[in-house]
């Protein structure tokens, strides 16, 4: 009997390959049969992952430079917004501050100036 995933011969009743470690009810084939199994074409071969050329130590410096640069940016504009943001909530308050209170015993903040 020969193994159907890799072709090799092995012994009647025998459960696994020892070739391959295959299990043989997976791949039945009868007794006589023989087993041919094509030889894989440069197209069918599973391409390895073309990666690209390991980055040199210059280059991965410049690249974690460039991404502390951006991520630097991003903060310095996360903090302009946000200390805008703080500057008009205190100016909204302060204006609102200077509404009339006498005889008043709510405040009402519409947003607007008076
Ligand atoms: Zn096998």
């Amino acid at each position: 009997m020969y193994c159907l995933k890799c072709g090799k011969e092995t012994a009647d009743k025998q459960v696994f390959c020892d070739h391959c470690l295959g299990v043989m009810s997976d791949y039945p084939v009868k007794a006589d049969a023989k087993v041919h199994l094509p030889h894989r074409t440069e197209a069918a071969t599973p391409k390895k992952q073309s990666r690209k050329r390991p980055m040199q130590p210059e280059e991965q410096l410049a690249a974690m430079q460039q991404l502390v640069r951006r991520l630097l940016a991003a903060l310095i504009a996360v903090t302009v917004l946000f200390l805008l943001t703080a500057a008009g909530l205190v100016y909204t308050y302060k204006s609102s501050e200077a509404l009339p209170t006498v005889g008043r015993n709510y405040t009402i903040n519409t947003g607007r100036r008076p």
